[in-house]
């Protein structure tokens, strides 16, 4: 069994649709279909659960309405039998009346994640009439009933497995079944998501969960490519990354993949596709176990990055000082991306700020902490990219932008510079010159 999975823009239009039903009846494989909302649709349902919290109802009926209308208008055009045009509508008008239920009660963490949710809801329901509209047989199975995660970053991919095993031997046979990306259940069986971008990531858990035989990811573009195409011009499809530069790539920002999907599939030999609906010819990415070729091969950034310098006379030849000051971050549940030290002083970064104010307070009271916002960690990644022969021509980057850290050799597949969000595209665009447009030939 395959899993397919689609994204916003690739659910996003009638036409779009069209050209997923094209690729789902082009390969006869069974498979699972994850879903994405139309492109659009999490944004409005994100304000949606702006309204909630200050209880505004007109603007929540304005929002939902909005919402049905987009909807609506997409049956109308998509379904051409009237019969199951009607019932579809019927369907939509009964979800946009629980979407209203949900949305008049007070905010609460469950109640964001049930609205937010509910695109990809919609979406499935609509996506499957319409295959039933054409005949292609298909099951709408609730990924409610499978996707139970408990913790977002550790999800229990063995009992995934074995909910989806019973919801399919229960549900009718097929081909084609039709799921919802994004949505699950925390610890207690309540709705929860996988945070922004999570279809991705619920393709791999389910693809793990099941050990299918590879996992396709269908987007808007040709594959990953060497440095992010919105900021940079001339960027190419990689053809092949590993397990390790995929996850460090979507972990350092790359949008294309949500920061966690590779994490289920390592060390299970599923091989993950990314694919372009708009070019299905094209051969995309390739992210599996094998390494094709060593060196450099991306670069990516991450923003929202804070810089946290702590200073003390104490840390000279103090051991134990580093313990204590990790300990704290610890205590706080929140992780460091970048570190270098010095004698007296130690820089780190962290991206998750929640408890920042807390941390600062109890260091405070051995240190000096100075904190900088708005930083971005602009990231070069390929198997034994410290040993590339031309990773030292990123070092010029020293004589144009500022640089605030540097990591080198923490890993052999990932340097990592940090700099001011303001210097991010300049820097992008730089070390896309530097690197791939005047390469030579990677010697390792
Ligand atoms: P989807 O809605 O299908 O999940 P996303 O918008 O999440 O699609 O991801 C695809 C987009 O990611 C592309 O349109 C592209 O602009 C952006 N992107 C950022 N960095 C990269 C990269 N390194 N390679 C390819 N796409 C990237
Ligand atoms: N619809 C969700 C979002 O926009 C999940 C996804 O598209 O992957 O974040
Ligand atoms: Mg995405």
């Amino acid at each position: 069994m395959k899993i397919l999975k689609f994204g916003g823009t690739s659910v996003g239009s009638v036409e779009n649709l069209h050209r997923v039903k094209d690729i789902l009846v082009s390969d006869q494989e069974s498979k699972i279909v994850v879903c994405s909302a139309m492109s659009g649709v999490t944004d409005q349902l994100v304000s949606l659960v702006e309204h909630v919290k200050f209880e505004d109802t007109d603007a929540i009926t304005r929002s939902i309405h909005r919402l049905e209308s987009k909807h609506s208008d997409v049956i109308d055009v998509l379904i051409q039998n009237e019969d199951i045009k009607g019932t579809l509508k019927d369907g939509l008008s009964l979800m946009i009346t629980e979407l209203f239920e949900i949305s008049n009660q007070k905010y609460s963490e469950i109640i964001n994640s049930q609205i937010i949710t509910y695109g990809e809801a919609l979406l499935t329901y609509i996506f499957s009439g319409f295959l039933n509209s054409l005949q292609i047989h298909n099951v709408l199975l609730d990924a409610k009933d499978f996707m139970h995660v408990e913790t977002v970053e550790n999800p229990n991919i063995l009992k995934v497995g074995k909910r989806i095993e019973k919801v399919l031997e229960e549900s009718t046979q097929s081909s084609i079944y039709i799921t919802q990306g994004f949505v699950c259940r925390n610890n207690n069986g309540d709705i929860g998501h996988l945070k922004r971008g999570g279809s991705d990531y619920t393709a791999t858990i389910i693809g793990a969960a099941i050990n299918a035989s590879e996992i396709q990811i269908w987007t808007d573009i040709d594959g990953l490519h060497n440095n992010d195409p919105r900021f940079v011009d001339n960027t190419q499809p990689i053809s092949h990354l590993t397990y390790n530069e995929a996850a460090e790539l979507a972990y350092f920002g790359a949008k294309i993949l949500h920061p966690q999907t590779v994490s289920p599939v390592v060390g299970k030999e599923i091989p993950v596709l990314l694919k372009n609906t708009f070019d299905p010819e094209a051969s995309g990415t390739i992210i599996s176990n094998k390494t094709y070729k060593k060196g450099l091969k991306a670069i990516s950034a991450k923003d929202g990055i804070t810089a946290i310098k702590i200073k003390s006379n104490r840390m000279l030849m103090a051991h134990g000082y580093l313990r204590r000051i990790f300990e704290v971050f610890d205590n706080y549940h929140t992780s460091i991306d970048m570190i270098t030290t010095s004698e007296i002083a130690i820089s780190l970064t962290i991206d998750n700020v929640s408890n920042l104010d807390k941390i600062i307070k109890e260091i405070e009271t051995y240190a000096e902490v100075t904190v900088e916002q708005n930083h971005s960690i602009i990231c070069i990644v390929g198997e034994s990219v410290i040993n590339d022969k031309n990773s030292y021509k990123l070092f010029e980057i020293l004589n144009y932008i500022p640089v605030r850290m540097v990591s080198y050799g923490g890993s052999n597949n990932n340097i990592s510079i940090l700099v001011d969000t303001k210097d991010k595209i300049p820097t992008l665009r730089f070390l896309n010159e530097k690197l791939f447009q005047v390469r030579h030939e990677i010697v390792v």
